[in-house]
């Protein structure tokens, strides 16, 4: 039988299958080949009779990881996303299965001779042993270890002595680690309202899309936990995708609390064992739900019930770096194939998820009322251009100030938090609050320092900085922009005792300083949190009451249409951290655009007011969800080579352009960001119709995969979250 094999040949461009001799194994299969001078794994995608080539190698039988539905997966992520076949297989196993021949094998496992007290073996280790000492004892109070483990905490010379004495005992006895196994298990019991009680039985009785809308607190976890339950009942499998930074332990140990070992858990915090020994759990049937973040959606899981997206309105179930895909539209095709139902869960939906439910596309289920006996919290506006002009230059408001010093003396909690992305930023008047906004296009202009220039990540257009404020002639004219570090700084000027805890990306470098932080401000460790977005999601803090919105404008005036979707989703989401238990919580948002729409909208929490208004103005201005946004990125070491690359990707889109009529947009240039790296970045930028899209994509790979760069590369993206 000749093979068709994908072999996993790293930092190639290559992307065709090789021949080889072999069995007849199923496709998917994991086979040893010789390439070149190499032995490396390859994946079995193709099987045929005779072969064009001579002298052919034999490929070695490994095992067999991928399943058949899995492979019409595969089909789906090329052709949606122009895939490499290895960038794609490279999600459905875990690194483990691509490194080694047979890593079941290779991993020995370590425990103390049981068959003596413990004194005894210290005895016969010595005293002048200390390191071996250590590694013994470790391995007492921990019932074990795998080898490799040990050889890396403890040295290699330390773990072969404590074996040469015989102090400990060596198996192939595979025994897996759970990760997150010794979290809390205990189960709360409750009984699901009647809002709940009905949306679990239409989801677990339903087919197709479901969209789940309920305001923060309203019980949604409890439904989808309750739906999982009604699957395994039938015999199925699920999975759940939560946002990464909401895999929380407290969020992980409800789960075990509740599956036990049923649950296989993938997230980043997992080395690569771990990653396995979760992967082939869910393979072998002994775990049937799989929770995790976006990469989860490819757990190797068969006759699927259910799967289920919390936050569906999360950016970061659009993956931005290669392999780039969408989750969301993953889980649909995926869910179509094992006819599960997809359930997508938010407080507020995407814009597009919103209208598929009011097109009657998805089935819409809303939980309006919140579970606690406390409404949503109260938010107040206030507005910075005022407390300016009344000679506050404090970037606190005396509302919030007051409002801090109300809450520290009662002795509760307050998180302030400050919207930052990127690096970009706006410009904006202090006196008036006046932004600058593309001409063209009506979506604020970015500052970008390194020319002195505005810029518009839409069009490219570039404006001249200003130093005047065009509408009312101040010089008080200046980026919108501060830092935590500065707040922490004028907070403890203005409260001395407070303690006060900083969560941004420079204090959470280390990956558990996350954690960190935020069981310590739990513990009420502190009495003040700052932080930037990630403080936002998903926390239960039942002694914080005051919430306060410094920087609301910042995602506001970022240069993307999404930016008042992006406001309102921020501001819904803070507040929600506002008085979750028995406390009433208050809400402060600062900000020099008080009439605008989004917090007209977000103060009383009207989705649907806020939703109607703008899916309209995305119709008016052709934006999505009403057209498809597509950039080709080109990048490359050597100016003239992007160049190149660019002009004929450009012309040939307009090839394309003429053959399909009109795009809504097209246009060429330099990348708003205009080197990054070391490299140089251009861009064809196109807003095409939905009718257009599909039958134009392809040609659009095409053409970008035709006129790669010779010493750069090409990326095609859909709907771009970050346009620098
Ligand atoms: P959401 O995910 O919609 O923001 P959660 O699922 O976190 O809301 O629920 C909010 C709180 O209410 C949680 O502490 C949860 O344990 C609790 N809860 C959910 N459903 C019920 C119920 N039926 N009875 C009592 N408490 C509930
Ligand atoms: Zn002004
Ligand atoms: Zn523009």
């Amino acid at each position: 039988m000749i093979l068709e094999v994908i072999v996993d040949i790293s930092n190639s461009e290559v992307d065709r299958c090789f021949d080889y001799v072999g069995d007849d194994v199923p496709l998917g299969s994991r086979v040893l080949v010789e390439f070149g001078k190499k032995r490396l794994i390859g994946f079995v995608i193709g099987k045929k009779q005779t072969s064009e080539l001579a002298n052919l190698k034999q490929a070695q039988y490994l095992d067999t990881p991928i399943s058949s539905e899995q492979l019409e997966l595969l089909y789906f992520l090329r052709k949606s996303y122009n895939l490499r076949y290895i960038d794609v297989l490279r999600l459905f196993v875990p690194a483990k299965l691509r490194e080694e021949r047979d890593p079941e094998f290779s991993r020995k496992y370590l425990t103390v001779d049981d068959e003596r007290p413990l004194e005894q073996l210290v005895e016969i280790v010595g005293s002048r042993a200390q390191k071996q000492l250590e590694a013994l004892k470790y391995l007492a109070a921990n019932g074990g270890q795998f080898l490799n483990v040990m050889v890396a905490k403890f040295g290699v010379s330390a773990v072969n002595g404590l074996r040469d004495k015989g102090v400990v005992v060596e198996s192939n006895v595979h025994e897996r680690s759970t990760p997150m196994g010794t979290l809390a298990r205990d189960k709360k019991h409750v009984i699901l309202t009647p809002a709940q009680q009905d949306a679990v039985n239409r989801i677990t009785d339903g087919k197709g899309v479901f969209l789940l809308h309920g305001v923060t607190g309203s019980g949604k976890t409890e439904v989808y936990e309750c739906v999982i339950e009604n699957m395994l009942a039938k015999g199925k499998s699920a999975i759940m995708l939560v946002p990464e930074i909401s895999l929380t332990p407290q969020m992980l140990g409800l789960f075990r609390a509740r599956f036990g070992d049923k649950v296989a858990i993938l997230h980043s915090g997992l080395n690569a064992s771990e990653r396995y020994d979760e992967w082939k759990r869910l393979k072998t049937g002994e775990a049937t739900i799989a929770i995790g973040a976006r990469s989860a959606i490819f757990a190797p899981l068969e006759n699927i019930g259910a799967i289920i997206i919390d936050e569906e309105h999360d950016t970061s179930y659009l993956s931005e770096s290669n392999p780039r895909y969408d989750t969301k539209s993953v889980a649909e095709y995926r869910s179509a194939l094992n006819g599960a139902v997809l359930v997508l869960g938010s407080a507020t939906p995407d814009m597009e998820s919103y209208l598929k439910a009011s097109e009657g596309k998805y089935q819409l289920i809303t939980l309006s009322e919140r579970i606690s006996k406390y409404s949503l919290p109260e938010m107040e506006i206030v507005d910075m251009v005022q407390e300016f002009r009344s000679g506050n230059r404090s970037m606190f408001s005396v509302a919030l100030k007051d409002a801090i010093g109300e809450t520290l003396e009662r002795g509760e909690q307050a998180m302030l938090f400050l919207n930052r992305r990127g690096f970009a930023s706006f410009i904006r008047c202090q006196e008036c609050g006046y932004v600058a906004k593309c001409e063209d296009c009506d979506i604020s202009l970015t500052y970008h320092k390194e020319d002195n220039e505005l810029k518009c990540h839409y069009c490219g257009r570039r404006y001249h900085a200003l130093t005047k404020c065009p509408n009312c002639g101040s010089d008080r004219i200046k980026q919108g922009k501060i830092g935590t570090e500065k707040v922490v700084e004028e907070l403890k000027n203005i409260y001395p005792k407070a303690r006060v805890l900083r969560m941004d990306n420079d204090t959470t470098t280390r990956k558990d300083s996350y954690f960190k932080i935020l069981s310590s401000f739990a513990a009420h460790e502190a009495d003040v949190l700052v932080g930037t977005q990630m403080i936002a999601k998903g926390h239960d803090f039942g002694n914080v009451t005051l919430v306060g919105i410094l920087e609301a404008d910042a995602a506001l005036y970022f240069s993307d249409y999404r930016s008042s979707e992006r406001t309102f989703q921020l501001i819904t989401q803070v507040a929600g951290r506002a008085g979750r238990a028995d406390k009433k919580g208050r809400v402060i948002l600062q900000t020099y655009a008080p009439r605008h729409y989004v917090f007209r909208f977000g103060k009383s929490y009207d989705y649907i007011g806020f939703w109607k208004k703008e899916i309209n103005t995305r119709m008016v201005t052709k934006f999505p969800p009403y057209t498809k946004i597509v950039r080709v990125l080109v990048t490359s070491p050597e100016e003239q080579d992007a160049v190149d690359s660019t002009r004929s990707v450009y012309k040939a889109v307009r090839d394309i352009e003429a053959a399909s009529g009109k795009f809504v947009y097209l246009g060429a240039a330099r990348s708003p960001v205009t080197r990054m790296n070391g490299l140089v970045r251009y861009q064809v930028m196109m807003r095409i119709s939905n009718e257009q899209f599909p039958s134009v994509i392809g040609d659009i790979y095409a053409a970008a995969d035709g006129f790669r760069p010779k010493k750069g590369n090409i990326f095609v993206e859909i709907n771009p979250q970050s346009l620098i």
